[in-house]
């Protein structure tokens, strides 16, 4: 299979037409026979899609990290229910608004709030909590990303005003899905939620582990296909790090070329998106958000959770909890923007098509009310 590696736009192409077969052929050259010269083209066509779009803005969003309580069992993540070692910890309301606060007086205008799924968090608690921020703060958009809820529940946080929600859909192969997944879990749900957040009317956030256990060029195919499909306003795609309390330990492949080669693909096929350069990618690579960010990312996550329970919310193994992954670094990170000829932004930076969607939800409300 040839790929004319003389402009995006032919890439761009290419891979918005691509079936499975040609797709992992793909995602299979540039992972295994590319040359350094050939992925730094790749980076460069997706930084140009990047600045057609949003120009060289890098977007912050405050992490706070509620809860590392969690039902479920995925078999990759440290915070999995028979992980009996794993430390639980919850943030009270207080806690949570207070880190919001933090956050607002840095500077940040997105907050994510994440955690494992807490039944603690019932919809009434958590639509007081997110009311109680878009009350305090109007002017700030609120992404959840707390797993898989009823159609109800995620309608309901809505009208109480959050804004976005990520949930990765981790692999769009359902064979992959349940060598990940214990029983009870599935591929089918996963995706019903991500429609139904679509429907509602959120931004909405997907993505996968790259290099996780039993990925193949093939599901890596699926997962293209499956984001081209939902077209979804973000994307987070990080390296799939071991976690020593997990029966996937053995699993790990300590580089972040793969994530990066991704990141620049998946810019390119749907240049609008709003890509994070992850903390995974910074925890297996020292400059690996500054790598991500050059490669086609544009936002950062730095972590506002209070201090003491950064170290207990331990998806995998050493997760990184200082310098790009601290907002008490915002100097350094805003340094280390600059460095690469970006601009650290710090407005809500909502998806660049978003608009006119905004304003028909508002045309709507309005008309209903009268
Ligand atoms: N409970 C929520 C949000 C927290 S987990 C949810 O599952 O959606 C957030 C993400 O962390 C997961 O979607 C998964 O892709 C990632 N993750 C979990 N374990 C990981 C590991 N061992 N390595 C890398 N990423 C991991
Ligand atoms: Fe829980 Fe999310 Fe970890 Fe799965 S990935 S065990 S849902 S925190």
């Amino acid at each position: 299979m040839m790929i004319n590696m003389n402009d995006a736009g032919s890439i761009s192409e290419l891979l918005n037409k691509a079936g499975k077969k040609e797709l992992s052929d793909i995602i299979r050259y540039f992972c295994e026979k590319s040359t350094a010269a050939e992925r730094l083209a790749l980076s460069q066509f997706a930084s140009e899609f990047r600045n057609k779009y949003y120009g060289t803005r890098v977007f912050f969003r405050g992490l706070i990290e509620f809860s590392s309580y969690c039902r479920n069992d995925c078999f990759y993540c440290g915070l999995r229910r028979s992980n009996l070692k794993a430390k639980r910890y919850r943030l009270s309301d207080t806690e949570i608004i207070e880190c919001c606060t933090k956050g607002y007086n840095m500077g940040f205008r997105t907050f994510v709030l994440q955690s494992g799924e807490d039944t603690y968090f019932t919809d009434t608690r958590l639509c007081k909590i997110v009311f109680r921020i878009k009350e305090l703060y109007p002017n700030c958009a609120v992404t959840l990303s707390i797993g898989e809820r009823s159609y109800n529940s995620y309608k309901k946080l809505f009208d109480a005003g959050a804004d976005r929600y990520l949930l990765r859909h981790e692999t769009a192969n359902e064979e992959h899905y349940m060598k990940l997944h214990p029983k009870g879990m599935s591929l089918g749900n996963r995706i019903r939620c991500l429609y139904n957040l679509k429907e509602i009317g959120f931004q909405v956030g997907t993505g996968f582990m790259v290099d996780s256990p039993y990925q193949t060029y093939e599901t890596l195919a699926e997962d293209f296909i499956f984001l081209r499909e939902l077209e979804p306003h973000m994307i987070g795609i990080g390296p799939f790090i071991p976690h020593k309390d997990t029966s996937l330990n053995d699993f790990y492949h300590p580089s972040s070329t793969n994530t990066l080669i991704l990141l620049s693909l998946i810019r390119i096929m749907l240049p609008k998106t709003l890509l994070p350069a992850t903390t995974a990618l910074g925890t297996i690579d020292n400059s690996g958000q500054k790598k991500g960010l050059i490669a086609g990312a544009n936002v950062i996550m730095p972590n506002l959770s209070p201090l003491k329970h950064r170290s207990d919310y331990l998806l995998y193994d050493n997760k990184l909890f200082t310098g790009w992954e601290a907002a008490e670094c915002k100097p350094e990170i805003i340094r280390n923007i600059e460095s690469i000829k970006l601009t650290p932004d710090f407005s809500r930076g909502d998806y660049v098509g978003l608009k006119e969607k905004n304003d028909c939800r508002l045309i709507l409300k309005h008309l209903k009310s009268k």
